[in-house]
């Protein structure tokens, strides 16, 4: 039997998180979880309740009438809000983009997610993969310190504003790294400890090799 391995990979806007976690999630049967989606869900759902960032004091009560629950497609665990799974395209608009950062530095946002992020590991397990990867901000460094593997994926500015580019998304990259990393609540650091990728030059394929690979060495290492 394969030993439960726990994942957390962080790092900045257009790091190439997802498409990284999702191919190694494929190849090693573990459930992918994006928690960047997860603030996205809570930004649409506090938009659509007619708050705005600037609206902090509001988010508890327009919170509390909202049940978080999880839909698993494949090996993607997505967050649904009040039984409402929204479509990739409605959390990835323009207008989520500009508030998300925004909504994601109040503590209360971050704290109505907490509980339920953790929750994911023993998720992972009742449904039978043979673990978890998890990415976002502060995965390694707040919600799974204890993770077998702790990964800050990098690539410069000009490559990370490319790939949103090419993916047709207006999206301000440098502006959300910037309140991402200087936020009081949780701020996106590179966990102490944790491995460095820099993917500027490497292939998606290269990246999910040497992140495999650490995968199996640290198996190896739980069957001695
Ligand atoms: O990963 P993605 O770019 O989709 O994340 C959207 C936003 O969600 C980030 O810019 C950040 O403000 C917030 N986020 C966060 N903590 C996480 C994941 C995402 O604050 N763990």
């Amino acid at each position: 039997m394969k030993s439960f391995i726990v994942i957390a990979v962080d790092g900045g806007a257009a790091s190439g998180k997802s498409s990284t976690s999702r191919a190694v999630a494929s190849r090693q049967n573990l459930l992918h979880v994006d928690t960047g989606a997860h603030y996205r869900t809570v930004s649409l759902a506090l938009l659509r309740a007619g708050l705005t960032p600037a609206d902090a004091a509001k988010v508890p009560a327009a919170l509390a009438g909202i049940a978080p629950s999880t839909v698993v497609e494949g090996r993607a665990a997505r967050l649904a809000m009040g039984g409402e799974l929204p479509a990739d395209a409605q959390i990835r608009t323009p207008e989520v983009n500009a508030a998300v950062s925004q909504f994601a530095a109040i503590p209360e946002v971050r704290k109505f997610l907490f509980d339920y992020q953790r929750d994911q590991v023993r998720e992972a397990r009742e449904r039978g993969f043979d673990g978890l990867i998890m990415e976002g901000r502060d995965i390694g460094s707040v919600i799974l310190p204890d993770a077998d593997l702790r990964l800050f994926l990098e690539a410069d500015l000009v490559a990370r504003a490319a790939r949103r580019a090419a993916e047709g998304q207006a999206d301000a990259v440098a502006e959300r790294d910037r309140r991402d990393a200087t936020r009081a609540a949780a701020p996106m650091v590179c966990p102490t400890g944790a491995t460095r990728i820099d993917n500027t030059h490497l292939s998606l394929e290269q990246v999910v090799d040497l992140i495999c690979g650490m995968v199996d060495t640290k198996r190896a290492a739980a069957r001695v």
